[in-house]
């Protein structure tokens, strides 16, 4: 029964950029009516050849809209009820007068509102090693605003920590190894910059896990002993970031030692 004709020939160019935004923000609300409905009632969910047939073709398979139309004379406004604009207007109303209240759930509403999902991921590394050195070999701590002797840096945010040393060290807990609880709930990797190398960091066990950094015959550098140029290694990385994911460190490791809190 579906009507529309959704040809690829004919683009989206005459939509208005505001209908085009809304319907963005609007489609993981439809996919998720939709995934309901086809567990609930059954039947089959609409075939979806282009991205940007999935909107109207949701809405379609929803029944939001049951008149067939021109593509040209669609538009995302077509999908709402009767008096849905009354009912959007009263609800901005009193989210609105929430809002001025100062009530925090209302600002947690908003904040989570259109927040577009990523998988976690490790910080994003320059392909030159170069650079990265570059970058981070003069930088100062935060924390004790001195350059670091053996600087650190956590590839879960980006922090600079001053591994080992004692400047740092609070209540008998090392820079790193406190940083891994606060920043990782317990699990830090760190690039050393220094020597190239990765050390993890689980609960009260650390390991070398090896250098996301090569050089051109694919061997590491350890301690920028060579001085050969280095490249990062996207094979390495992926790999790291997996046993991240998968909280798999514990099982591809074999040379874990107890740091006894002293990275
Ligand atoms: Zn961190
Ligand atoms: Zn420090």
């Amino acid at each position: 029964t579906n009507t529309v004709v959704v040809s690829d020939a004919r683009d989206a160019v005459s939509y208005p950029c505001g209908r085009r935004q809304l319907q963005e923000l609007l489609l993981p609300f439809v996919r998720v009516a939709a995934l309901l409905r086809h567990h609930l009632f059954g039947g089959s969910l609409p075939e979806i050849q282009a991205p940007r047939q999935e909107f109207v073709r949701l809405v379609y398979y929803l029944e939001l809209v049951t008149d067939g139309m021109e593509w040209s004379a669609w538009s995302a406004a077509r999908a709402l009820p009767a008096g849905a604009a009354a009912a959007a207007r009263c609800w901005a109303r009193e989210l609105g007068a929430a809002a001025a209240r100062g009530q925090l759930v209302v600002r947690r509403i908003l904040r989570g509102l259109h927040a577009d999902w990523a998988a976690p991921a490790l910080l994003a590394l320059p392909r030159d090693y170069d650079r990265l050195f570059t970058y981070y070999h003069e930088r100062v701590c935060l924390q004790c605003g001195a350059v670091p002797k053996e600087a650190s840096v956590c590839l879960l945010c980006g922090t600079l920590v001053c591994l080992k040393q004692n400047c740092c060290r609070q209540h008998q807990v090392a820079e790193a190894v406190r940083h891994a609880m606060e920043c990782g709930g317990g699990t830090g990797i760190f690039l050393v910059v220094t020597s190239t190398y990765i050390i993890v960091i689980r609960g009260r066990r650390a390991c070398l896990w090896g250098s996301l950094y090569l050089d051109d015959y694919d061997e590491e550098d350890r301690d920028l002993k060579r001085g050969k140029p280095l490249y990062l290694s996207q094979d390495r990385l992926e790999l790291l970031q997996a046993q991240w994911l998968a909280h798999r460190f514990d099982h591809t490791k074999r040379t874990w030692v107890w740091h006894r809190d002293s990275l």
